[in-house]
Parts: C-alpha cells; sequence; structure tokens
C-alpha cells in the first residue's frame, strides 16, 4: 500500500488538473453510515421503502419517522474528518480543483473546500411541499412529524431522492469537470448510484488517470480504474497528502 501512497502522490504532483468524486465512504469516519458495504443503511432497511421520491409521497411521516429524523441527527453533529480535511489541503496547494459529491452532509464546504458540486443536493436545507420555502434542517423542530412549513404543508430535505431528477445544472457541470481533469480520486463510492457513477467513466474516456481509495473493489476497480488503493479514506487521504506535501 506504501507503494501505491507513492505513486499516487507523484501521479497528483504532477497532475494540471485534479479533481475528486467522493462518495458515503469518505463521511463514514465522521459517524455516517454508508448506504451499502459494512454497517451501511440497507443492512436495517429497504431504500426504495424509505428513501424514493415515491415513498416519500405516500407516506411522508413513515420516512420522517424511520429515516430522515435519524440522518438529521448524525449530520447535525457531523464534523469534517482527514479525509475531508486532506482534500481542503489539497486544494490550498493549488492540485485540487474541484469536488464532484454524491454526499448531502455538507462537510467538504466545513471542510474549506470552495468548488464543490453538490450532485444530489444538500442535506442541510428543507423545502415546503406546498409553497417551495426553505428552511434550515439544523433549526427544524422535529418533534411533531413529518415537520410542516408555517404554511402547514409538509417539509422535505433538499436533496435528491431514488426517482428524482438530478438538477440539470450540477450533472453538466459535473460532466465539464470529469472530461476536462487529468486525474480523477475517487473516494468511498460504491459506483452504483447512477448517474454520478458515470463521472469516472467520463474521465477515463477523457484520458485521465482513475485513482480509487475504497475499503473494496467495486464495479470501477476492473475496467475504469487505473489502481486502487484499499483502506480507510480517512487514513489513506492523510498519509496521500503529507507525501504530496513532501514532495513539492
Ligand atoms: P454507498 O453507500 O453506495 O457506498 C459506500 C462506499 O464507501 C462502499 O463502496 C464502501 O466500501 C466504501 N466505504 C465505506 N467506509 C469507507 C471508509 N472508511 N473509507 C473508504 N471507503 C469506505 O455510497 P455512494 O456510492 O455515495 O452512494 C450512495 C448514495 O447515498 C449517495 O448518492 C449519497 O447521496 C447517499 N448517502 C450520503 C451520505 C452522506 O451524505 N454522508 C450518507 C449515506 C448515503
Amino acid at each position: 500500500m506504501n507503494d501505491l501512497i507513492q505513486k499516487a502522490a507523484q501521479d497528483l504532483v504532477s497532475a494540471k488538473k485534479a479533481i475528486a468524486l467522493t462518495g458515503a465512504g469518505i463521511s463514514v469516519e465522521s459517524g455516517i453510515p454508508p448506504f451499502r458495504g459494512p454497517g451501511g443503511l440497507w443492512e436495517k432497511i429497504d431504500p426504495l421503502e424509505f428513501a424514493h421520491i415515491d415513498a416519500f409521497m405516500k407516506d411522508p411521516a413513515k420516512v420522517w419517522n424511520f429515516f430522515i429524523k435519524e440522518m438529521k441527527e448524525l449530520l447535525d453533529n457531523a464534523r469534517p474528518n482527514d479525509a475531508h480535511k486532506s482534500l481542503a489541503r489539497l486544494e490550498e496547494l493549488g492540485i485540487v480543483k474541484t469536488i464532484i459529491t454524491q454526499n448531502v452532509d455538507g462537510l467538504h464546504q466545513i471542510a474549506g473546500n470552495t468548488d464543490v458540486i453538490e450532485f444530489h443536493g444538500n442535506f442541510a436545507w428543507q423545502r415546503c411541499l406546498d409553497c417551495d420555502e426553505r428552511f434550515e434542517t439544523i433549526k427544524l423542530d422535529v418533534s411533531q412529524i413529518p415537520p410542516r412549513c408555517s404554511c402547514g404543508g409538509i417539509y422535505k430535505p433538499d436533496c435528491v431522492f431514488f426517482g428524482e431528477i438530478i438538477p440539470p445544472h450540477h450533472l453538466l457541470r459535473s460532466e465539464q469537470v470529469a472530461s476536462a481533469c487529468t486525474i480523477m480520486l475517487v473516494i468511498g463510492t460504491s459506483a452504483e448510484v447512477h448517474p454520478a457513477a458515470l463521472m469516472p467513466v467520463i474521465a477515463k474516456q477523457a484520458g485521465a488517470k482513475v485513482i480509487e481509495i475504497n475499503l473494496e473493489k467495486t464495479f470501477l476497480t476492473q475496467k475504469t480504474s487505473d489502481y486502487i488503493i484499499m483502506g480507510k479514506a480517512g487514513e489513506i487521504m492523510k498519509r496521500l497528502t503529507s507525501e504530496v506535501e513532501r514532495l513539492l
């Protein structure tokens, strides 16, 4: 693994334009469980029953009680871990230009990254299904479920549920940065959620190097990634960033 970290550090230092695609795995060390993989939420609940827009529209109280309320508690208290901080340091060093994240936890921005494309939106805000008003999730009173806006409408997290479309400007910009980068770090994603999982494929087809960091192999590992560094995102990213700093 040491050899691969050195190789990745050299690749990053010589890269003209590095970007990162991140998934739920990067936030596991911040105490937020992923959907898939060991300890994932899917071991406890059925995604189509709780994270699909049809399920929310059919029974918002059920989805709030068994899924969103728990996510709110976790996300309200989560702080960036070493992987988020390392990506912020790599931006400071002028190496990582943009992050495309599938996460809705806002931890990249808290860590200090300034160009973050939130592919699936952000959990920090709720939107009223009736009047469209936005309200900050952290200030939301969840003693009554489902929480309601002053107009009486139900709040839904302002992020993309399964069955909803990706905001077109996020999709377009992600495709642009993916096709223009020379290296893509792909950190903590199972690459099972589309179209986010296509971004490394777009990068690869445009000639970029794709480096995966994950606990386990994914759909990308065989055909798309140049190599995978297996381990915890926080540990690997911290060591990788120290090595980059040593080489600069
Ligand atoms: P996923 O849950 O499908 O897969 C998680 C991946 O992370 C797995 O491949 C797993 O092996 C890996 N992983 C787990 N712990 C890791 C660690 N410590 N270090 C490195 N890798 C680790 O995640 P996904 O691909 O992002 O897709 C799921 C969808 O769920 C996303 O679209 C996202 O919107 C949503 N989600 C977001 C959050 C969050 O905002 N933090 C949390 C859960 C789910």
